[in-house]
């Protein structure tokens, strides 16, 4: 066993999916665009808050439309949706 890597997860089987992509929906923008890239809202949890001895940072990914910039508001957590405008 390596310690060096104690976050590290273990090795997981292959999972099953019980469905097909032709059993999806399509995700789409407002704009009509079905292409997105992954970016990051990063929020600070203050040390205060963790008790650790620096501040926290939280790294929340995204997806926002490739074509017009908006946030896909259907895939964000209800929590997140509260903090930012989209
Ligand atoms: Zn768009």
């Amino acid at each position: 066993m390596n310690n060096n890597y104690p976050n590290m997860m273990p090795p997981q089987a292959p999972r099953q999916l019980n469905y097909t992509l032709k059993d999806t929906r399509e995700i789409k923008c407002s704009c009509g665009c079905i292409f997105f890239d992954m970016t990051t809202i990063m929020r600070v949890a203050s040390r205060l808050l963790t008790g650790e001895d620096s501040d926290a940072v939280v790294r929340i990914p995204i997806a926002v439309c490739r074509k017009c910039g908006k946030v896909v508001e259907e895939l964000l957590p209800e929590e997140i949706k509260a903090l930012i405008s989209v």
